[in-house]
């Protein structure tokens, strides 16, 4: 078997593209554009190539971009007086923290801190208690984007068995809470695991939420498994290249050969988890302005 590609730079395209018609519609029934601010505290050269390319994408769907920087030494006084003018802010629709914070600021209080209603990263309590207990809120970019590409690519999730590898609170925690609401068997894997290979066998879905290139080979696979691989891990340098090659935590040529649909690592989930924000900042805009979004609409 040859697995099949999920292209998640189209699926997001597509839906960066959707969210660009609606905030066209937004700002004529609210009078304004739809806003994102971003707040970037300290010089971390990955998180400044982040946030640029956020502030592209919104303006890319016809959204407002606020772009906060603060310095490396940015007390904890000043950064939370900065969310709390952002959560006053009726041109502020969604606020996002890039993570992560230097050591002397606490990120839980930090996030605590955004309006729940402005956390379209969907990392405050408030939001992952909602999701935990069926209620609408805000879910984290990265697994909403992975459920979307899964619902495309399989329709009905109904009694698939399912694992996730990985329990962290902003993919695999989540991650696994969805595909659970989605009817799924849903079995949480982690570096405690034991046996992980046998686990992993015996899902039909497979989303890989670890951080080691490569990890998951093909006899790691049930035959026909559809695989969702959220790493991104940087190989170290080939001789005479500057950069090592990005990968995933799934070996994707290996896999490839056992799996009926895999994501490429770069190319699937990564292009979703902007665009998943692009979608959760127009659905907050609506919301926050009191403008009518039907149910499922993005
Ligand atoms: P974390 O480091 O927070 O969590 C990693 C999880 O993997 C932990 O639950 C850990 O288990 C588990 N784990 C570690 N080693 C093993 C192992 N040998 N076997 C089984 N489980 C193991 O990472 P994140 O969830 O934040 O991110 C995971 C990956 O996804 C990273 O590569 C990250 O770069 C990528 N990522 C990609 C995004 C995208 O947009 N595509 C967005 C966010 C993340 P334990 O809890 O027991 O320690």
């Amino acid at each position: 078997m040859t697995a099949e590609r999920i292209d998640g730079k189209a699926f997001a395209a597509g839906l960066r593209e959707r969210v660009g018609e609606f905030a066209v519609s937004f700002e004529q029934a609210a009078g304004r554009k739809a806003g994102l601010a971003v707040v970037l505290v300290g010089e971390d050269p990955a998180s400044q190539v982040y946030v640029r390319s956020k502030g592209k994408a919104c303006l890319a769907a016809n959204m407002a971009s606020f772009e906060h920087k603060l310095g490396d030494d940015t007390s904890r006084e000043e950064l939370l007086g900065v969310i709390d003018k952002l959560n006053a802010d009726d041109a502020v629709d969604g606020i996002l923290v890039q993570l992560p914070l230097p050591d002397h600021l606490d990120e839980q209080e930090v996030i605590a801190r955004i309006s729940p209603d402005k956390d379209v990263d969907g990392f405050h309590v408030i939001n992952a208690g909602r999701l935990s207990v069926g209620q609408s809120g805000f879910v984290p970019c990265t697994p909403l984007g992975c459920m979307m590409l899964l619902a495309d690519r399989l329709g009905d999730l109904s009694g698939l068995e399912a694992v996730v590898i990985g329990r962290s609170n902003i993919v695999g925690k989540p991650m696994a809470q969805l595909l659970l609401d989605a009817n799924a068997t849903v079995t949480i894997a982690h570096s405690r695991t034991k046996d992980l290979k046998s686990v992993v066998k015996r899902a039909d879905i497979v989303v890989a939420a670890v951080g080691r290139p490569e990890m998951v080979g093909k006899d790691w696979l049930k035959d026909g498994a559809t695989v969702i691989d959220v790493g991104i891990n940087r190989l170290p340098p080939e001789e005479g290249k500057e950069k090592g090659k990005l990968v995933g935590d799934v070996d994707y040529g290996e896999a490839s050969e056992v799996a009926a649909a895999i994501t490429p690592v770069p190319g699937g989930v990564g292009p979703m988890t902007i665009a998943v924000l692009l979608r959760n900042t127009m659905v907050a805009a609506h919301r926050n302005a009191g403008v009518a979004l039907e149910e499922g609409a993005l």
